[in-house]
């Protein structure tokens, strides 16, 4: 293990065991655990991904995920909602080029310790996140914005939101990110955010409504369509670190699982019952499915370090596409065996274990979702291409 390692890793352990004594306070009020962000600037944490000349940590794609895993066991929303900021980050860094505004930027979350979030998801195109029903007009130096976004967490938190959207007129039809700063006109946050699991992460609807940004508030620009370069390393930040969030979850499940089944008695057995061979099988399969994940998606990890230009086109996408797949699956199915371990205590609200059984349930909806996931991989393993018609 690198030395960055050793110190990244015990760090976000660290804030995890802080962030745990809260988190089934804020999961219960549905309130967003502002203290856990604050906590995480101070200690870097949002600068995980950045450069240290630009006042960040430094982490590669790897140590994300293991820094992830471990935040998840104290507080998945929060382990989730800052995953929203940091993969973006993690990408932006990978592809950078040396441009002033880069430098900049980093510095904002870096030095500045400002928070991105938002701006991708929307009702009309879900987890499409190649195409927008958000529009993007030029008009003179300026590109108005109109559009609706869901699912935006951190949103409390967030200084500049990264509002995806189409060009209008743009030939060949292109979508692209623009930065807008919180408080930019038109820009309104609706508190729409009350769900079954990952309620801390204030995941509220954006209204952007006749928002007027510079021209140089646009990030970058990409063609809608084919698999590209812009796609493959975004999803490797994303997919990557939303499997070790969401494997956190489980390892969290599985370490209480086991200390109850240590604890719990009946009177009528004479040991407890992690000496029952049911408890012991279910704890075995969870304990397989979780390793499972974790070889697949740090495996990939270290591959995509050693040699990401191997990730190519549709097949290269899958490979990245798989570990989530994978491991959101896994570890719904590993907190499930915990569940049944724990038994009718698993669904009392003094234990953590319902947290962790409504909060896993979220993954496999983060893109690539299920049925994406499977045409994909499906019909890369067959030789088939996304863009053929008829689809299916
Ligand atoms: C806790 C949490 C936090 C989130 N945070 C953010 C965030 O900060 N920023 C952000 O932008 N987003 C965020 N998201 C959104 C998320 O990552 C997905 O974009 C969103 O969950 C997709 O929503 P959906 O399932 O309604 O999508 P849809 O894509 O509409 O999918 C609905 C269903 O239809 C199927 N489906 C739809 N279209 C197709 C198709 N063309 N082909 C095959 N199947 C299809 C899907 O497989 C799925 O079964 C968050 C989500 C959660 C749960």
């Amino acid at each position: 293990m690198s030395e960055r390692r050793e110190k990244l890793v015990p760090l976000a352990a660290e804030l995890a065991a802080d962030f745990a004594t809260r988190a089934g306070e804020h999961d219960r009020d549905n309130s967003f655990p502002a203290e856990n962000v604050q906590k995480m600037k101070d200690a870097g944490y949002t600068a995980l991904l950045i450069p240290e000349k630009h006042g960040g940590l430094g982490g590669d794609l790897e140590d994300f995920a293991l820094c992830q895993e471990q935040l998840a066991q104290g507080c998945a929303a929060t382990a989730i909602a800052i995953n929203m900021h940091l993969f973006g980050i993690g990408s932006m860094v990978e592809r950078a080029t040396g441009r002033p505004e880069e430098s900049f930027f980093f510095d904002a979350i870096g030095r500045a310790k400002q928070i991105l979030g938002g701006g991708i998801s929307e009702p009309e195109t879900g987890g499409d996140w190649g195409y927008f029903a958000t529009r993007a007009r030029r008009d003179g130096a300026t590109y108005i914005l109109n559009g609706r976004k869901t699912f935006t967490s951190l949103s409390p938190a967030i200084d500049l939101f990264m509002v995806m959207a189409t060009i209008e007129d743009s030939n060949p039809l292109s979508a692209a990110t623009f930065v807008v700063p919180r408080g930019t006109p038109g820009l309104e946050l609706i508190e729409t955010w009350d769900a079954m699991g990952m309620r801390a992460t204030a995941s509220h609807d954006l209204l952007i409504k006749d928002v007027r940004v510079p021209a140089i508030a646009m990030a970058e620009q990409r063609p809608v369509g084919p698999v590209n370069e812009h796609a493959i390393s975004l999803f490797s930040w994303f997919g990557i670190s939303v499997a070790a969030t969401y494997t956190g979850v489980a390892i969290a499940a599985l370490n209480f699982a086991k200390e109850f089944a240590g604890r719990l008695k009946p009177l009528a057995m004479p040991r407890p019952i992690k000496y029952l061979p049911g408890v012991q099988f279910a704890i075995a399969e969870a304990e397989a499915l979780i390793a499972q994940s974790r070889a697949l998606y740090l495996g990939v990890a270290a591959d995509y370090i050693r040699d990401r230009n191997s990730f190519t086109g549709e097949a290269g996408l899958a490979r990245v596409v798989m570990p989530k797949y994978v491991a959101t699956n896994n570890a719904i199915r590993a907190v499930d065996y915990c569940m049944e371990v724990v038994g009718a205590h698993g669904m009392l609200k003094k234990f953590p274990m319902e947290r962790y059984f409504r909060d896993v349930r979220a993954g496999v909806n983060h893109p690539l979702s299920n049925a994406r996931a499977r045409e994909l991989l499906g019909k890369v393993a067959m030789g088939i291409g996304l863009a053929e018609t008829p689809r299916w």
